[in-house]
């Protein structure tokens, strides 16, 4: 029932749903750019800070994402498993807000979180999901793409990215969080240090431990003292893995978890449909 009334939606071009579960924006066009059937996984590129004369703009970098990011492995390897959509969530005001300036926008991104500038989180996540929920049901993973060519994003429940001219490569990162579980090998803040997929502190037991061409190596403080492990070499200005540094693949480890991930989600999704269907 769920999943044959999402097919109908998917498959319209031009749908104009409406939502005002979120109290946000009522109005939006959900363009579909990839369908390869209701078993496959659905990601939304989503809108934000843009008004309704400016959407070609978000449509244009919603576009060059969704093709970095099939091309780009593990992800590569998952071209017919994926649904690709645009949702042309629509804001009042341009750009996202500050610690400085607030402003009106769909999804409330904010930069300045945990004191990082370039960290770009939504104001109210669980509210982002439900507006998506009343606009696209059954997506599985949203990028919400900001009006702004600023360097930033942020991964996890969600992912943000801008139109920085790294944004692809920053989308990459972001899904590492958001799908596979990663965290970042580098040294960021106390609190995103724990165990991970790519990270833990029992080096002696680490779950990378067996995949070829990863190692133990410390993931360091400011001040020269280990934090944690990692599979790759990290140090101030290099990295093994796109988690460390953009421009570099994942790592083995971090390859592995995202596939697992996806395939997980797969294996489940095959499990879940009737056949009738
Ligand atoms: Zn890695």
């Amino acid at each position: 029932m769920f999943l044959l009334a999402f097919l109908c939606f998917a498959l319209d071009f031009t749908a104009v749903a409406s939502t005002d579960s979120a109290g946000l924006s009522p109005e939006c066009r959900i363009d579909t750019l990839l369908y390869n059937g209701e078993h496959a996984i659905n990601m939304v590129f989503a809108a934000e800070g843009y008004r309704s004369g400016e959407l070609e703009g978000f449509r244009k970098l919603g576009r060059g994402l969704a093709e970095y990011f099939l091309s780009a492995p593990p992800f590569s390897d998952y071209t017919e498993d994926f649904n690709i959509f645009l949702a042309n969530t629509v804001s009042d005001e341009s750009g996202i807000s500050s610690p400085e300036e607030e402003r009106n926008t769909f999804f409330k991104v904010r930069a300045g979180n945990h004191g990082i500038g370039r960290l770009l989180v939504p104001e109210d996540i669980g509210k982002c999901e439900k507006a998506l929920d009343g606009l696209l049901p059954g997506w599985d993973f949203i990028c919400i793409c900001v009006n702004s060519k600023e360097y930033g994003g942020g991964g996890g429940d969600l992912t943000v990215v801008t139109g920085h001219a790294l944004a692809g490569e920053v989308l990459l990162h972001e899904l590492g969080h958001s799908i596979g579980g990663l965290a970042d090998e580098y040294w960021s803040a106390a609190e995103f240090i724990g165990e991970f997929p790519n990270m833990t502190l029992s080096p002696d037991n680490a779950p990378w431990s067996g995949i070829p061409g990863t190692g133990t190596y410390p993931l360091l403080r400011p001040d020269g003292s280990t934090a944690a492990y990692i599979p790759c070499r990290t140090t101030e200005n290099s990295a093994y893995c796109k988690m460390g540094m953009l421009g570099k693949d994942f790592c083995p480890a971090c390859s592995k978890a995202i596939s697992a991930a996806i395939e997980e989600i797969l294996v489940n999704r095959r499990r879940n449909v009737p056949d009738v269907l």
